[in-house]
C-alpha cells in the first residue's frame, strides 16, 4: 500500500491531502466507474484507491504487482508517515509524500519544507543496520537534503547513530520520548517528553540542533551518539568539559612536577650518601695510612737505635757520608726541622731502597738520601713519610718513572738538593 498516486492529467495525488495535494476529491477517483487511471509513482504499477476499516485512505496496488517497495509497506508505516506529514503541517510546514530524489538514489518518506528549510522525516519501523540506516542519511545529505528517523518501537537499536528520535502514544497523540536531551552539569538528561508538532515546529525554526555529546548521559538513559538539544545546551556543555579538560590538564602538570621534584629529592639524597659513604672510605683510609705511618716511624727509629750499638757499621757511615750532595741535603733537613740531622747507623737496611737514612739525634728518620726503587718496591718510604732528597733532577726523574705509582704529594716528598 501507498499513499500517493500518480495521474496522467492530474499528476501526483495525496491521500492525506483534503484535495489529494491537487484540487481534486477523493470521491472522483475512489470506487470510481470507469476507475481512475492511477499509477504507483514507484514501480509505474495500476493502483486502487481504498480506505481502511479505521478510515485511513490509501492506494493499494491492482493484483499481478511486480516486487515494489511501496507495496511492500506496512500499515503501521503508512500510519507513522501519515502521522510525520501531519505534525510537520500543523507546525507550518508543507509536507509531500513518498518523495523520490533526484535520479531515484533515494525516496523520502516525507519531505517537509519550512522557513527554507527541507527536511526528510522517515519513518523506520523495520530493522536497519547502522550501517544502511547512515547510508540512506548520507546519500540524502548528498543531495543537500537532511533527514530525522523516527521510530515508535520500543528500543530501535540505531536510534542516535543518526539523527533521529523514538515516538510513544502520549495524551493528544504521539510525542518524542527519547532522543531530546538537556544538559545539566556535568551531565546530559534526558528531556521530557514533547508533542510531535511541537518538535517539528523546533526542527523547522532551528531551536533545535543534532548534537554529538562529550559528557555521559545521566541515569539509566541510554547514552545516544547523537541527540538533539538546543544551542544553549551545547555551549553549556563546551563550557564544561573544556573546564574539566583544563583541570584534568592542570593536574597532570601538577602530578608531573610533583614526580621531577620527588626524582630530584632522591638523586640529591642519593648523592649525598654516595659523598657520606666517600667522605667515611677516605676517612678510614687515612686512618689506617696513619697508622702505618706511626708504625713505621717506630719502626724505623727502633732499627736506628738498634744499629748504633753495632760499631762495624761506623764505617758504611763514613762512607755514605762522602756521597755527592749528601752534605746539602742534611743541611736543608736540619734546617726545615730545626733540629740537628746525620746519617743514619741503620744505612744499608734493605726498606731504604738503596738510599741513605737520614735522622736526628734520638734516632728520629726525617729522609732518604737518592734511593732507587727495586723489585721490593718502596711501599716502607711511603708508609714512613720521609722526605727523599736526590742530588739531581735526573736521579729524582729516575726514581718516579721506577716508582710506577703517584707517591703522596710527591713535590714536596721528593726534592732535589
Ligand atoms: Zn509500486
Amino acid at each position: 500500500m501507498g499513499l500517493t498516486a500518480v495521474h496522467p492529467e492530474r499528476g501526483r495525488l495525496d491521500a492525506t491531502a483534503g484535495d489529494l495535494g491537487c484540487a481534486w476529491s477523493w470521491e472522483a477517483i475512489h470506487r470510481a466507474r470507469p476507475p481512475a487511471d492511477l499509477r504507483c509513482p514507484e514501480c509505474g504499477h495500476g493502483l486502487q484507491a481504498k480506505v481502511s476499516p479505521r478510515g485511513l485512505r490509501f492506494f493499494a496496488h491492482l493484483p499481478g504487482a511486480l516486487a515494489c517497495a511501496l507495496a511492500e509497506e506496512s500499515m503501521a508505516h503508512h500510519l507513522l508517515k501519515l502521522e510525520l506529514a501531519t505534525a510537520a503541517r500543523d507546525a507550518g510546514g508543507t509536507a509531500d509524500l513518498e518523495v523520490s530524489g533526484p535520479n531515484r538514489t533515494w525516496r523520502a518518506d516525507v519531505l517537509a519544507s519550512a522557513r527554507g528549510r527541507r527536511l526528510a522525516l522517515e519513518a523506520q519501523l523495520a530493522p536497519i543496520t547502522a550501517d544502511g540506516i547512515r547510508e540512506r542519511t548520507q546519500r540524502m545529505a548528498a543531495d543537500g537534503v537532511s533527514s530525522v528517523w523516527f521510530s515508535d518501537r520500543p528500543r530501535p537499536p540505531w536510534l542516535g547513530i543518526v539523527p533521529s528520535v523514538r515516538l510513544a502514544a502520549a495524551e493528544g497523540g504521539l510525542a518524542v520520548v527519547e532522543g531530546l536531551a538537556r544538559f545539566a552539569h556535568p551531565t546530559w538528561w534526558p528531556q521530557e517528553p514533547v508533542p510531535l508538532t511541537r518538535f517539528m515546529d523546533w526542527l523547522f525554526s532551528g531551536q533545535v540542533l543534532s548534537h554529538q555529546p562529550r559528557a555521559a548521559m545521566a541515569g539509566t538513559a541510554r547514552s545516544l551518539s547523537t541527540v538533539w538539544t538546543t544551542d544553549a545546551h551545547i555551549r553549556a556543555e563546551k563550557s564544561y568539559t573544556d573546564w574539566k579538560e583544563d583541570e584534568k590538564r592542570k593536574a597532570a602538570e601538577k602530578a608531573r612536577l610533583r614526580e621531577e621534584q620527588r626524582r630530584l629529592f632522591a638523586g640529591l639524597r642519593a648523592s649525598h650518601e654516595r659523598d657520606e659513604e666517600q667522605r667515611r672510605r677516605e676517612e678510614e683510609q687515612e686512618r689506617e695510612a696513619e697508622n702505618r705511618r706511626r708504625w713505621a716511624r717506630e719502626d724505623a727509629r727502633f732499627t736506628e737505635l738498634a744499629a748504633r750499638a753495632d760499631h762495624t757499621r761506623l764505617a758504611l757511615v763514613r762512607h755514605s757520608a762522602r756521597l755527592p750532595g749528601i752534605q746539602r741535603a742534611i743541611a736543608r733537613l736540619a734546617q726545615e726541622h730545626r733540629v740537628a740531622v746525620g746519617i743514619g747507623w741503620s744505612v744499608g737496611d734493605s726498606r731504604y731502597a738503596c738510599g741513605v737514612p737520614l735522622v736526628s739525634t734520638d734516632g728520629t728518620l726525617l729522609g732518604v738520601f737518592d734511593p732507587l726503587p727495586a723489585a721490593s718496591g718502596c711501599a716502607f718510604l711511603r708508609d714512613v713519610g720521609a722526605r727523599l732528597l736526590f742530588p739531581a733532577k735526573d736521579r729524582r726523574a729516575r726514581f718516579i718513572s721506577l716508582l710506577r705509582q703517584d707517591p703522596p704529594m710527591l713535590d714536596y716528598w721528593t726534592g732535589v738538593v
